[in-house]
């Protein structure tokens, strides 16, 4: 099986909340894609719930990308502790940082879910605004680490 970045993290050692640049990729032009590990809980401590998940998915697609430029995706870990932010170009990390605090910001003042609907989801009644609320919540009160520096 190929090399897989994040299998060779030591889960272990970490503790969240926190933001870490998990790799950079380069493109034949020499353009760079950069993949961040945006972690909400230390591994295998808890979990978010599936329905909270989805709608932080539905949340942060929209509200990282009012925050950084050339994001391509972000999207829930399986292990449901964190996302995965992928983007076009390498941003430094405190800059990650405070686009995860501003989006997190955002979740707590959100009214309404977009895109939950059944021509928009594929999953629309597995949602739950309250927990996102209550993990954006629990983050912002904690407080996000730097795991790394560039
Ligand atoms: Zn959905």
């Amino acid at each position: 099986m190929a090399r897989v970045e994040s299998f060779e993290m030591d889960h272990t050692k970490v503790k969240a909340p926190y933001v870490r640049l998990a790799s950079i990729e380069e493109g034949e032009k020499g353009e760079r894609v950069a993949k961040y590990d945006i972690r909400f809980i230390t591994p295998n401590t808890d979990t978010v719930t599936t329905a909270g998940m989805h709608t932080l998915e539905h949340l942060l697609a929209g509200y990282f990308r009012d925050e950084l430029d050339g994001v391509i995706d972000v999207s829930p870990m399986g292990c449901r502790t964190g996302f995965y932010l992928i983007k076009f170009g390498v941003s430094s990390l405190e800059d990650v940082k405070s686009a995860f605090e501003n989006a997190l910001k955002k979740v707590m003042q959100t009214e309404e879910i977009p895109a939950a609907n059944e021509r928009q989801c594929g999953n629309y009644r597995d949602h739950s605004l309250e927990d996102a609320k209550a993990w954006a919540k629990k983050v912002l009160d904690e407080g996000i680490g730097i795991l790394n520096k560039e």
